[in-house]
């Protein structure tokens, strides 16, 4: 009920992750990726982007809010796979709290996806860094990926939040 755990050794198996959740994923589905800078949650993000086979890379939309990439789903209908980065509401740029996602709400509403956030079609697939800020505003029905670096007591405290080490992957909503 509470979905379950995997434990991701590697960059390239978060990117593999991705990939098979590409092949259960369905038009309409909103997907919360939720962790901390340097978690993978873009690395997850390029897996299932290449599983869906989308026409470009994906990268972090940190300073642009939102892309959107087109490909094709399991059962090759066409897909647009609208990838979200929700950061500066925990940035310099936003304030956190309520007034931060009505602010990020406007940007996405100037782009002319908010009526997609709320209530994805069929052909749309939306992906959400740092999703766990938005949650309020987005559809019920989701699925929140949780991804934290199990504490280690032979990794070095300082090191930096992209290097090397295994994740641990919450799935909830599958
Ligand atoms: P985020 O989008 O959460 O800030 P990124 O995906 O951009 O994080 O960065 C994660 C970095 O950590 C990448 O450089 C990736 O190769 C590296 N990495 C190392 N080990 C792992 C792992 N087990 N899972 C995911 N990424 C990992
Ligand atoms: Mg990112």
């Amino acid at each position: 009920q509470d979905g379950f755990e995997l434990a991701v050794p590697t960059g390239e198996d978060m990117q593999r992750l991705g990939r098979n959740l590409a092949s259960c994923v369905h038009g309409g589905d909103v997907i919360l990726l939720s962790g901390p800078l340097g978690a993978g949650k873009t690395t997850l993000a390029q897996g299932l982007g290449s599983g869906l086979g989308v026409d470009g890379p994906v990268v972090s939309p940190t300073f642009t809010i939102a892309r959107e990439l087109h490909g094709h789903l399991s059962d090759d209908s066409p897909v647009t796979l609208i990838h979200v980065d929700a950061y500066r509401l925990g940035g310099q740029d936003y304030l956190p709290g309520e007034d931060a996602v009505d602010r990020l709400l406007d940007e996405l509403e100037s782009l002319g996806l908010d009526e997609e956030l709320e209530d994805p079609g069929q052909s749309t697939i939306i992906l959400m860094e740092w999703g766990e800020q938005m949650a309020s505003a987005l559809a019920d029905q989701r699925l929140e990926v949780t991804i934290s670096r199990p504490v280690d007591a032979r990794e070095d405290p300082d090191a930096p939040p992209s290097s090397e080490g295994q994740r641990m992957v919450r799935l909830r909503g599958v």
